[in-house]
């Protein structure tokens, strides 16, 4: 390309929907931990695509399989069966313990094809009298964008102007039992939580809070599914979070860094009795299991059965934390940390998580802030213990 970083970034702004606010960076190349611009300038990717690129941009062995798969075969929709589904679905459960998978294509698809499920196991399998089925949700989640996902968000500016919503939703206050348990009854289909909630920044419920909601929905006869969309595949020192306390749900959704970074893919995991309740024709995807997802999903699962990103998660995240708790009081009012991912409240005196996070690009380092003055860090896994105290020292700079 010949066009300036400042030339595109104008030229997007008549003809790109303005849904987003990016910073003003303009990416042309990456490799790893590290991305470029279109001047050639360097940046430490501390983003990681929210989460999508946990083993860094263009992982070897996952650009290897990407090459090779789109060298025999790419899409056939599920008319017709690929030589590559059988493999991803056996080993995405056996990795998640788990007997069941649904492939679709973005974390939102996974989520609403949960609610689906849901919804259909409670009639057919709990006798939920017809269309009565609820869902109980926490508030401060975020688990997509799509209409009916919208409909149990409680942030205004995701719902502002996009009504009539989808009802069915109950909304309780997160990491608080008593309230889950009062709002669970006979027309429960599900309880349908993040493990850790990514989007309101980084929120880790209390210790013996997602056993309690195990045990909760085992109970009362309802099913848990934990949105691990971001959480999930290693972030958080675990193949999955939900891991720190010994807890599998029935459901599981997965989306992000199922695709390596190279191709959208979700899925919803489920054990047999409750993803059984699909037949031919109730739900589809033209995309969902495609060869060449299937391909590199297969080869995300590679990775991460040798444990390596999951064991350098848990061990650089003690350097993320120890970087962190230095600049309490510094700059820093508050973190929330587990392997390599933390939400980080600035001190509004200093900036706000918008102006920390320009002044990060500045200094070479790619952030993105969530609510008002929290910033996320949540590097690729593949990162070294050098370059995340070099952002360490970025972000104690720009504090001060
Ligand atoms: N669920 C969770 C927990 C997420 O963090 C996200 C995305 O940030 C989603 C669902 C939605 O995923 P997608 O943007 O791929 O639709």
């Amino acid at each position: 390309t010949t066009r300036s970083s400042a030339d595109l970034i104008r030229a997007e702004e008549p003809v790109v929907a303005h849904n987003y606010h990016p910073l003003p960076v303009v990416v042309a190349r990456a490799e790893g931990t590290w991305v470029e611009d279109v001047e050639g300038r360097r940046y430490l990717d501390m983003l990681a695509g929210y989460s999508a690129l946990n083993f860094g941009h263009r992982h070897p062995a996952l650009i290897e399989v990407a090459h090779r798969q789109l060298d025999r075969l790419t899409l056939t929709s599920r008319a017709f069966h690929n030589d590559r589904l059988a493999e991803f679905a056996e080993r995405l459960a056996a990795l998640t313990g788990l007997d069941m998978v649904l492939p679709m294509n973005t974390g939102a698809e996974a989520v609403e094809s949960g609610i689906k499920v849901a919804r259909k196991w409670a009639y057919e399998v709990k006798g939920v009298p017809a269309d009565r089925a609820t869902i109980v949700v926490a508030a401060e989640n975020f688990h997509g964008r799509t209409t009916t996902i919208v409909s149990f968000s409680t942030d205004e500016s995701a719902r502002q102007g996009f009504g009539p919503f989808t009802p069915g939703f109950r909304i309780v206050p997160y990491n608080d039992l008593a309230a889950l348990e009062a709002a669970v009854d006979e027309t429960t289909a599900a309880v349908l939580l993040e493990p850790i909630q990514g989007e309101a920044g980084v929120v880790i419920p209390d210790e013996g809070y997602l056993a309690g909601v195990r045990e909760l929905t085992r109970r009362k006869g309802c099913l848990f599914i934990a949105d691990e969309i971001q959480s999930g595949l290693g972030r958080t020192g675990r193949t999955l979070a939900v891991e720190h306390e010994g807890v599998v749900p029935d459901v599981l959704l997965l989306g992000k860094a199922l695709g390596g970074g190279i191709v959208p893919v979700s899925a919803v995991v489920a054990r047999r009795d409750v993803l059984g309740v699909l037949r031919p024709g109730e739900h589809g995807s033209t995309f969902g299991g495609n060869p060449l997802s299937a391909a590199v999903g297969t080869a995300v699962v590679d990775l991460l059965e040798t444990g390596e990103f999951q064991r350098r998660a848990a061990e650089l995240g003690v350097v993320l934390r120890g970087g962190l708790s230095a600049l309490l009081g510094k700059g820093v009012v508050g973190f929330r940390a587990r392997g390599l991912w933390a939400g980080v409240d600035i001190d509004p005196a200093v900036g706000t998580g918008r102006e920390i996070s320009q002044r990060l690009l500045r200094e070479g380092i790619l952030v993105k802030d969530t609510h008002g003055s929290t910033i996320r860090l949540a590097p690729p896994l593949t990162i070294t213990s050098e370059e995340l105290e070099g952002a360490l020292g970025a972000l104690e700079r720009v504090l001060t």
